[in-house]
């Protein structure tokens, strides 16, 4: 076999060729002679280190088996179509295996040498590592892979766009699609895609104005909070990050990013609902409603020909039923009281849940206090006028009203309070009523307090036994009759309360003092030991034996501690517990401690009876569960006995159940003998009222004594 050596022209001189072959070995660049076998027959230094084998190894090997598999083919070719004399010579970019098996990249340019004749006779081949360079692309390949995928994966849309509502987008990443609808390629073909999709009432607050177009221009970021519509016609909250960059290309363009921020301005949106509104009834609640009435005092400021009402609705004895029935039953009433009272109002008016069992009502456009008044009056008829029907009980409340209307000068707070203070006054005047708020009734909240803390020391001068001189606390007694003999079957207990600078105070006044005071126990523990204590002396000094009747509030049942009292009280009287009857309203009964209480008093053989039956909740099924012993029937029935078919029919009613669960009636409140008469002919057999007696001292104990 040839070796070049030996090929080279005979014409040089041996030290030429020396040189030249000096010059081969010592180039830079990897540099191999292959014959048509595709043996390297000579190879330099550089391509003996690139690719690790010796000359004689070389010389042994066709290229193909140093050439990366993949890589053969290509080469081959090239290099059959290089002797073929098809070309003169081709570059390519190939890996060839280094003898230690690691891949070298390198760009090879091979040329043919001709023989003296201008046979081809060997190639000739350059190589030059670039296994470097190859890393280094293959690095910034990945680089750029993976800010592409970066892009395409950030959970939001990255986009390229020019300034202006209608510039041109130049990149929109293809999260678009899952975004809004709308593909890439959509975005980028219309200008006009951005402005259509974004939602009316936002156009305004998005447009780019002057002041931002050069916050912007000084690169700060800006952030924008919208709507879009999406291809499907959702709503979609979208925050837009964008800062502007500058290009030689197309003059300042946006880089931003779009993320799609519908559920935390979903939640944001409730959170802020929540904070305005009650989550029971979903009605405003106090912040709310304050705004409200805030922003009509300052409307009605400007425009001075109509005004506003505030009205505050309390239910009443709201309480009771909460306990009675559970607090989730008393939730449910909450409900459906708010939703009655919102069926009353226009449109424009606001219904908020203060707290508790209080509503509140901002009524706009008042051009007449009549409107308010009838107003009130539909709000108490639609509230009380059918039961509610909560668990699987049906029950009946009432409410009370306070309205205020707005005069010129009234601010919010003073507004609210006047609303407030008037519903007290509806509360004071028996519940179930509405009243307007007026000038002295500020004055009178004053009074209630000052009378409060008089009742206060009232009864702790009768605890001391310190009271005197004819005022102060008083029991005095009404005959409770049988109605076919006349005679006296029993008394009932009803306190009195004489002030020096109230004077006459009457019970129903300063009874719900007492208890909003909490000072009802004191007070109907001391009723109680009096009423006792007088009676007993009243028999001892030959009075005939009769029962006694004691009123008590729902408050002293609730506390424990109420058997006890009684227990006492009649060990210290020596009255038989027979002797005794507690009037109670039927409300109490819907209390689990109250009933606790009335049967351990009915264990000892005290006699309970329900007072004022018919004007509460006429539950008739705890009348049934509880054993009681007398039912009285309130004197709002008996008023019309005598010419109201209804009254008639429901006393009737009365007394027939009553029979048939073995309790006594007793009518109240009998003031003529045309009620006397038409309550015989019914079947009422006992009754008490101003036509028999009217409450009053014992007939043997001197008035002294019991009016201390
Ligand atoms: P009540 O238990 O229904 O007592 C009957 C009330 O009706 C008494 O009023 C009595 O004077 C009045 N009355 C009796 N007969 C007639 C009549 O023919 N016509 C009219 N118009 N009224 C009649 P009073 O004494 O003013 O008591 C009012 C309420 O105050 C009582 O209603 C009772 O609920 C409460 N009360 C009175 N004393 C006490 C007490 O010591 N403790 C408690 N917790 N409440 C009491
Ligand atoms: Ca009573
Ligand atoms: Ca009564």
């Amino acid at each position: 076999m040839a070796s070049i050596d030996t090929e080279l022209p005979s014409s040089l001189t041996p030290d030429t060729r020396e040189k030249l072959l000096a010059i081969f070995e010592l180039a830079p660049i990897g540099i191999g002679i292959v014959d048509f076998e595709g043996r390297t027959v000579m190879s330099n230094e550089v391509l003996r280190r690139m690719l690790g084998y010796t000359r004689d190894e070389f010389a042994r090997m066709s290229f193909d088996q140093f050439t990366h598999p993949e890589d053969i083919a290509a080469n081959l070719d090239h290099f059959d179509r290089l002797i073929a004399g098809e070309i003169d010579s081709f570059q390519m970019e190939k890996r060839f295996l280094r003898k230690d098996g690691a891949i070298v990249w390198g760009h090879l340019t091979s040329s043919l040498l001709r023989d003296a004749e201008g046979r081809p006779e060997f190639a000739i081949g350059m190589l030059q590592d670039i296994t470097e360079q190859k890393l280094l692309t293959e690095r910034l390949g990945t680089v750029q892979e993976r800010y592409r995928s970066l892009v395409e994966r950030v959970p939001g849309v990255v986009y390229v766009a020019e300034v202006g509502a209608a510039g041109r987008w130049h990149y929109v990443s293809p999260q678009s699609e899952s975004m809004l609808g709308f593909t890439a390629e959509e975005w980028l073909a219309d200008p006009h895609l951005w402005l259509r999709q974004l939602h009316p009432d936002d156009r305004e607050n998005v447009s780019e104005d002057g002041a931002i177009q050069k916050r912007m221009e000084q690169g700060e970021a800006i952030s924008h909070c919208y709507r879009m519509i999406s291809k499907d016609g959702r709503t979609v909250w979208i925050r837009d990050d964008a800062v502007l960059v500058r290009s030689e290309e197309h003059g300042p363009l946006w880089h931003g990013l779009l993320v799609d921020v519908t559920r935390e301005k979903d939640l944001e949106m409730r959170l802020e609902h929540q904070a305005f509104h009650d989550p029971l009834t979903v009605l405003p609640n106090r912040r709310l409603f304050r705004d409200r009435v805030e922003h009509c005092l300052e409307r009605l400021a400007r425009c001075s020909d109509e005004t506003a009402a505030v009205l505050f609705v309390d239910l009443d004895n709201f309480k009771a039923v909460n306990d009675g029935l559970g607090h989730a039953h008393g939730d449910e009433l909450l409900v459906l009281a708010g939703e009655r009272i919102k069926r009353c109002l226009r449109s424009g008016d606001t219904a908020a849940r203060l707290g508790g069992d209080e509503f509140a009502l901002l009524i706009e456009n008042v051009t007449d206090v009549h409107d308010v008044t009838t107003l009130a009056e539909r709000i108490l008829e639609v509230l009380s006028g059918e039961p509610y029907s909560v668990g699987n009980r049906s029950v009946m409340i009432g409410a009370s009203i306070g309205i205020a209307l707005r005069s010129p000068k009234d601010s919010v707070e003073v507004l609210l309070r006047n609303a407030d203070l008037a519903m007290y006054r509806a509360k004071g005047l028996g519940k179930g009523r509405y009243a307007v708020y007026e000038s002295n009734m500020h004055e009178s909240t004053v009074e209630r307090l000052r009378m409060e803390e008089a009742l206060r020391e009232t009864i702790e001068h009768h605890q001391r036994g310190t009271a005197g001189g004819g005022q102060g606390l008083s029991v005095v007694f009404q005959p409770i009759v049988d109605l076919e003999t006349s005679e006296t079957e029993g008394f009932e207990a009803l306190c009195r309360w004489e002030h020096p600078a109230f004077g006459q105070v009457g019970p129903d006044r300063f009874i719900a003092l007492a208890e909003d005071a909490g000072l009802i126990g004191e007070l109907g523990a001391w009723v109680l030991n009096e009423a006792c204590a007088t009676l007993a002396a009243w028999r001892k000094a030959g009075g005939s034996k009769t029962s006694l009747s004691v009123n008590v509030s729902p408050r002293q049942l609730e506390d424990g501690g109420f058997p006890e009292i009684v227990c006492r009280a009649l060990k210290d009287s020596e009255l038989d517990p027979e002797d005794l009857i507690i009037e109670v309203t039927e409300g109490v009964l819907l209390v689990d401690a109250s009933r606790d209480a009335l049967r351990s008093l009915r264990d000892i053989g005290v006699k309970i009876a329900i007072d004022d039956f018919g004007t509460g909740y006429s539950s008739l099924g705890y009348l049934r569960e509880f054993p009681s012993d007398f039912l009285k029937i309130d004197r709002s029935f008996v008023q019309h006995i005598q010419n109201g078919v209804e009254d008639r029919s429901f006393v009737q009613a009365i007394v027939k159940l009553a029979a048939s669960l073995a309790i006594d009636v007793i009518v109240e409140g009998i003031e003529t003998t045309e009620q006397l008469e038409a309550l015989r002919a019914i079947g009422c057999r006992i009754g008490q009222g101003y036509l028999l007696a009217r409450p009053a001292g014992l007939p043997t104990r001197s008035t002294v004594s019991v009016q201390a």
